[in-house]
């Protein structure tokens, strides 16, 4: 039974619900049928200058608490959004359009996961001390001041989470813009903040698309540091208005992802892993790894068996527990990555499997496509080397790892990569060679909350995770003691 109410979500502003004043709203949609189940104001810079001034006003006793403290609030944080774990994996399956059972395993999970990691990573901060023959150089971190966290819609709380946990758990204060297309897990934040009493202020969230919110709030003199996930050419825009007023600024962009099979891999194990690479959350997650290069040798074997694979994906209702693929995020986002099935036979590809849309009994109005395998466009062709962030992937042979090499680095991207062999020793120094910020050998998006999480070349600037994280949410401060 589909529920017709339309939910109305408001901005969270020094600890309350709040409209925007003028009264603009935004219409938010299932993927999976079209239809609206929500409205979310649609702010602008009046509504960025009201939370800003909340978040101002709250950071100077928020920081005055002791990271121990804060550890705390992180925990409960982390208590009251694992009671929602349900609530959470529904609404984000909902909103986003993907398997319900990836919403809970990925999405509710990893949610609660990041605030529980960052409060214990909080309390084992030592005191860094630097000692010379006469003085002791002592390291102060200190909070940066209120920062700005703007997210992408493909992973909304699991993201939004990973910015807001490490931010506020070094003291700072938060202005948050989640995307507009998919508002509705990080209302559901605020009303846990809310809940559990969170001091208000520390965290205002400002609905909104990005020219009305996103772009005040980044400019705005208030702001002091911005943590930006999204496209790489709206990550050029953030960096230019974030400079002029010198912000500390961390940039998490696209990627266009190899993975790379070696003829001595285990070739199920590799046919399922790249499979998962490729198409997990319909293809639409920074890391998908999208662009397909296997040895000469075993191309055949491996392009049958890989095409068989995809063809038994379960694609359809996101709610169902078999579904292995749900909905794209928007009508404007299937026709772009149908577009580039277009242009795929334009640059001489063939297409394998998929390459159009469909559409499950009962979802017609909704954003569905088929997982689409392509072979025979050349590894430098547009198809090949740009972002398509959709349920597609080209195939490429290769014959030597010079060669693999090659065509892995030959994109403007630099984000993750993952490598299937079953040398280990190979997998590793092939690995290094490429140039990305992130390898997985005979994985893909196993992850350690402590390793460095980042790109290189125009998938980004910075790194987060771990400490990596706790060093871009604070100033190291030295105080040098000189002792008589
Ligand atoms: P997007 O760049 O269109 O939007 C991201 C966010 O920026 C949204 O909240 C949007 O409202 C806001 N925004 C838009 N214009 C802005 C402006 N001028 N100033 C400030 N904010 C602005 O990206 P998207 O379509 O939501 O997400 C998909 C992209 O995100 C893909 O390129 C994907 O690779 C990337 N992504 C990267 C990572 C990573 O960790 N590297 C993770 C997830 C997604």
């Amino acid at each position: 039974m589909v529920d017709e109410r339309i939910l109305e979500i408001k901005n969270y502003i020094g600890g309350d619900f709040i409209d925007s004043p003028r009264g603009d709203f935004l219409g938010v949609f299932e993927p999976a049928t079209g239809r609206q189940f929500a409205s979310a104001p649609l702010s602008d810079a009046s509504d960025v200058d009201i939370a800003v001034e909340a978040a101002r006003t709250a950071q100077p006793s928020w920081g005055a608490l002791g990271i121990r403290e804060r550890a705390d609030w992180l925990e409960r944080i982390a208590d009251a959004l694992e009671e929602r774990h349900e609530e959470v994996a529904s609404l984000e399956s909902r909103d986003t359009g993907k398997p319900i059972s990836l919403a809970r395993s990925v999405d509710a999970t990893r949610s609660v996961s990041n605030f529980r990691f960052f409060a214990e990573m909080l309390r084992s901060q030592d005191q860094e001390v630097f000692e010379m023959a006469d003085a002791s150089n002592f390291v102060v971190n200190k909070p940066v001041g209120v920062g700005a966290l703007i997210t992408p819609w493909n992973l909304p709380l699991y993201l939004l989470s990973w910015k807001i946990a490490p931010a506020i758990g070094m003291g700072n204060s938060v202005v948050c813009k989640p995307s507009e297309l998919t508002p509705m897990t990080a209302d559901l934040l605020m009303r846990v903040f809310d809940e559990i009493g969170l001091p208000e202020g520390v965290v205002n969230l400002v609905h909104g698309d990005g020219i009305g919110a996103g772009s005040p709030l980044v400019s705005h003199p208030g702001v002091d540091f911005v943590s930006f996930t999204g496209g790489t050419s709206t990550g050029g825009k953030v960096a230019a208005s974030a400079a002029p007023s010198f912000k500390k600024l961390s940039l998490e962009l696209g990627g266009k992802n190899s993975s790379i099979v070696f003829s001595d891999c285990d070739m199920q194990s590799a046919v399922s892993g790249v499979a998962r690479a490729g198409f997990l959350n319909q293809g639409q997650v920074c890391l998908c790894g999208s662009r397909i290069l296997v040895e000469g040798s075993i191309y055949e074997e491996f392009r049958e068996r890989f095409v068989r694979h995809v063809e038994q994906m379960k694609v359809g209702d996101p709610s169902n527990e078999g579904t292995e693929l749900g909905a794209l995020i928007s009508q404007d986002h299937l026709e772009k990555v149908l577009g580039y099935v277009e242009l795929a036979k334009e640059e001489g590809g063939n297409i394998l499997t998929g390459g159009s849309r469909c559409s499950p009994d009962g979802f017609e109005g909704g954003n569905w496509m088929l997982p689409t395998v392509i072979e025979g466009v050349g590894a430098d062709s547009r198809c090949a080397t740009e972002e398509i962030f959709g349920p597609l992937v080209t195939l490429h042979s290769f014959e030597s790892e010079e060669e693999a090499l090659g065509i892995a680095n030959n994109t403007r991207y630099g984000l993750a990569g993952s490598v299937w062999t079953g040398d280990l020793e190979r997998g590793r120094s092939f690995s290094e060679k490429m140039e990305t910020g992130m390898v997985w050998v005979n994985s893909w998006l196993h992850r350690d909350l402590r390793a460095p999480f980042g790109g290189v070349k125009d998938s980004g600037v910075g790194r987060e995770g771990g400490r990596w994280s706790l060093g871009f949410f604070s100033e190291a401060m030295n105080v040098c003691v000189k002792r008589d």
